[in-house]
Parts: structure tokens; sequence; C-alpha cells
């Protein structure tokens, strides 16, 4: 591994002037020391964030909770509260890694972990990730990969919070040159989406505080298919929300990974599901209206399908919330 200075920050401010220029922040170093030994990211100095004071909270509110950056995934998991007010939260966080990862691994590293495609993971190939000219994946082994995108790249996004923070409609806080930035999950995925360098929509430096989950949509849940039962990511995962009012669904948001480098969401899906009372048909058809523009490629058109069921799935299970 090439040598790196580290320091531990002890406020934001002085992360920030840490990180830069050619700096990186560590939180559970889950992601980030594989890609050090693999020469895949570089950095002269990590910046240890784990010690930022007021960052490893879950707070409650009226209106909305906020989670701290470095909450960790097992904190999520292990809340009775969470558990409570955003069941699908729990559920997400309960089907990350490992009990071992979850421990240490934070919201923060989470949201802002790199791409798992195996051709970026490769250290020898320079794949467009890498400034390289080539997908590798997209006339490769796509099996892994993504049935939409919007540049040449097909590697998804993989986080599995990001999924039901998508869902949940809740916004990662962002410090950006002083300033607090709030991007949506759509938001700060966009750049993965549209540039193939780029694994998310983080400037370097940029530093996730919190993230807030308006309490908007009491009812969530989250279903994902995976290769293994545990240790694993998604080949595909799905989350929905929303609150329900006489039966009928009221603000119904949905959102998918692993098959988009954002968190997969179409608005006609959730303005069809507003106000219906759901049953097998509205489900299937709501999973037609979200998939309807996939793209798979030679290995991976079984996502398709899976994605359908795990759809009909999720919002079935949503009703049983109610
Ligand atoms: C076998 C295995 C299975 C896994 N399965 C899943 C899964 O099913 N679902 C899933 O979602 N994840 C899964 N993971 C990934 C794991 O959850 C992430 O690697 C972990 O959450 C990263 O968090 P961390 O705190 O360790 O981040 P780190 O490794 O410390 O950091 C990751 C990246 O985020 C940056 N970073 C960290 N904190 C911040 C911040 N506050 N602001 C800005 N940038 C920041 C770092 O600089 C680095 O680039 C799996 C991992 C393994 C090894």
């Amino acid at each position: 591994m090439k040598a790196f200075e580290y320091a531990t920050a002890l406020s934001t401010d002085s992360a920030r002037e840490l990180v830069a220029p050619r700096g990186l922040y560590l939180a559970g170093g889950n992601d980030l020391l594989g890609l050090l030994k693999d020469y895949l990211v570089s950095a002269d100095r990590l910046v240890n964030i784990k010690s930022l004071p007021g960052l490893d909270a879950i707070v409650p509110g009226e209106k909305s909770w906020t989670i701290g950056a470095l909450v960790t995934v097992a904190q999520l998991e292990h809340s009775p509260e969470i558990q409570k007010v955003f069941p699908g939260l729990h559920d997400a966080a309960a089907e990350v890694a490992s009990p071992q990862i979850r421990n240490v691994a934070t919201v923060g590293g989470n949201l802002a972990q790199h791409s798992r495609c195996w051709y970026f993971r490769h250290r020898d190939t320079v794949c467009m990730k890498k400034h390289g000219d080539l997908c590798y994946a997209r006339n490769g082994e796509n099996r892994y990969h993504s049935l939409f995108t919007g540049n040449t790249c097909i590697s998804p996004v993989v986080s599995s919070l990001a999924t039901v923070f998508a869902a949940l409609d809740a916004a990662a806080i962002v410090l950006r040159a002083g300033k607090e930035t709030r991007l949506s999950m759509s938001e700060l995925y966009q750049r993965a989406w549209d540039d193939p360098l780029a694994h998310n929509s983080l400037n370097r430096g940029d530093l996730i505080v919190r993230v807030e989950i308006p309490a908007a949509r009491p009812r969530s849940a989250y279903l994902q298919a995976s290769d293994k039962h545990a240790f694993d990511w998604a080949l595909v995962s799905c989350a929905a929300a929303a609150d329900v009012d006489g039966g009928a669904l009221k603000s119904p948001r949905v959102a998918l990974g692993s098959i988009s480098p954002v968190p997969h969401q179409v608005e006609a899906a959730n303005q069809f599901l507003d106000g219906k009372v759901l049953d097998d048909a509205a489900a299937s058809q709501a999973a037609d209206l979200i998939l309807k523009d996939a793209k798979p490629l030679e290995h991976n058109a079984y996502k398709v399908p899976m994605a359908h069921a795990l759809i009909r799935r999720t919002l079935l299970k949503l009703k049983g919330t109610a």
C-alpha cells in the first residue's frame, strides 16, 4: 500500500482542512482500506472522522428524523425506535453484509462506498471508472450490472441504505465548501448516472454529516434478493414507503437498488400508486411502469423478472405494515 499520513479530526472544520487537497475521510474503513490496498484510490492522508462529535446519534423529530453520518449500520438495525418508525430502514440495515461489518460500517461510508463492478475492482483493468475508454462489463460479464444507465458505464449503486433512503425521500446533508448542501438520494448519485468516472456526486472534501428522513411516511418495507443469504450485496433491492389513509396509499414512493447508478425511481409509478388500495394487480401494474424502460444486457436479463417480483412483494409487505 502506498504510504499515507494519518490524522484524527476533532471537528468538521478540522476534518475538511485536514483532508485537503489529497486526503480521504476514513470512517469504518470497510470499503476504503480495500480500495487503498488494491491501488484503486490513493491518498496522501487519511482523516479519521470517527471522533467527530455529535455525528453518531439517531435523533427523532416530529417532522423529520436525523441520522448522523457516523451512526453504524448496527445501530440502525438494533434501534427499537427505527424498527417501529422506519421498518424498511431497519430491514435494509439488517441485510447489510455481516454483523461484524455492520458493527463498524457507518451511514456516511455506506452511502459513499465505491462501485463493486469486478472490472473496476480488478487492479489491472483500466475501465472507464479508472480513466479507461472501455466498459468491459458492457460486452463482458455483466450479470451483476445495471438495467438502466445514463452513460456507457453500467456499474450500479449498491448501497442498501440509499435504496431505502430514496423511498423515504431522505436527504444527505453534505458539508461542501464550508456550507451545508442538501442532496436527495437522486442528487447524491446523479453524477454516477452522467459520468462514468463518478461513484456518486460528492466532490473531494465533501463531508456527509447526516441524513434527514421526513416522518411523513410511517409505513415502509424493504426486500432484497442476493446470491447468498448473508455477507453479500443485493442482486436487486427494493424499498417502498408511504402513509396510509383509510386503507389507501398516500405519497407512496418505490426505489430499487443494484439496477442503476442511482436508486431507480419512476415518478409515474408513484403517481399511479397514490390513492390506491393495494392488491396484486395494482402492485403488478406499478412494477410494469417501474421496469418499462429496462435495457437488459447479455447476462443480467434475469434481473427484470426478479425486480418485478421484488416490487410486488415489497408493496404487499408495505400493505401488511398498515
Ligand atoms: C462482504 C460484504 C458485503 C457487503 N454487503 C453490503 C450490502 O448488502 N449492502 C450495502 O449497502 N453494503 C454492503 N457492504 C458494504 C459495506 O456496508 C460498506 O463498505 C460500508 O458500509 C462502508 O462504510 P464504512 O464506514 O466502513 O466506510 P469507509 O470504508 O470508511 O468509507 C467508504 C468511502 O466513503 C467515504 N466516506 C466515509 N464517510 C464519509 C462521510 N461522512 N462523508 C463523505 N465521505 C465519506 C470514504 O472516504 C470512502 O471513500 C458489504 C461489504 C462487504 C465487505
